[in-house]
């Protein structure tokens, strides 16, 4: 394949630009925030298991203790007419007048366990508050760091796509300048060879490969005609001609 020297060498600024493109992906596909977020999303899903339970104990107590409280009252009331009958006076028969009052007793006593159940799950339900509590604004932090960190990584990546964009428009128009063939041949070797399409010959060696060519290599450069388009044997790539290549 032919094309003129300049042509060749407007490849490397086609390359330059393509190396830039690729440098920019991969910032954009390994920026730190997305690890950061990932793992804050991570903590936002045990969190809010987390707050869920709390809230799911803070709930089941608050009816127990309802429950509970009603309970006592019952046994309260019970007491209450219990009490109201021994007053009154009315109970005159002695073993009437006994099982009221042991009844009076037991109740007192299922009173005082039951009251004692009430405090337990008072506890409980104190305890579960405070944790959802505490929860709740832990995961608004969390929350606020995650969209923080959202709000970075989304800044970055508009940063990177603006000069994406820009670096897009310039290798568009060096491309527009270079031969159809010599252009079709480069797009081809880069997509085969890791991105790399065209090298400099530096001092004899091919900045693609990073290899020093041979005595015979250099020899079949030196005499291949300005126009020719030579290519590395080692790697395949297009060698362009600089007059820093040492030949
Ligand atoms: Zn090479």
């Amino acid at each position: 394949m032919n094309a003129a020297p300049a042509d060749q060498i407007r490849l490397l600024d086609l390359q330059a630009l393509d190396v830039r493109l690729t440098q920019l992906a991969h910032r954009r596909e390994n920026l730190p925030e997305h690890a950061e977020i990932r793992a804050l999303e991570a903590d936002l899903t045990q969190q809010r298991d987390l707050l869920v339970a709390a809230q799911t104990e803070e709930s089941d107590t608050a009816r127990d203790q309802t429950k509970a409280e009603q309970d006592v009252d019952q046994v309260r009331q019970r007491a209450a007419r219990d009490q109201q009958r021994l007053d009154s006076g009315l109970v005159t028969n002695p073993k009437d007048l006994a099982s009221l009052q042991s009844e009076l007793a037991s109740l007192a006593r299922r009173q005082d366990d039951l009251e004692t159940i009430v405090l337990e799950i008072m506890e409980r339900h104190e305890a579960a508050q405070a944790r959802a509590k505490e929860l709740a604004a832990r995961l608004d932090e969390l929350q606020a760091t995650a969209t923080e960190a959202t709000q970075r990584r989304d800044a970055a990546t508009q940063d990177i796509d603006a000069e994406v964009a820009a670096v897009r428009k310039e290798r568009s128009e060096v491309a527009a300048e270079v031969p159809a063939d010599l252009l079709k041949l480069y797009d081809k070797l880069r997509e085969q060879q890791g991105g790399i399409g065209a090298a400099r010959l530096y001092q004899r060696r091919c900045e693609g490969c990073r290899l020093e060519l041979n005595i015979t290599e250099l020899n079949e450069v030196r005499a291949a005609a300005p126009d020719t388009v030579v290519r590395c044997e080692n790697c395949r790539r297009i060698l362009v001609r600089t007059p820093e290549s040492g030949l």
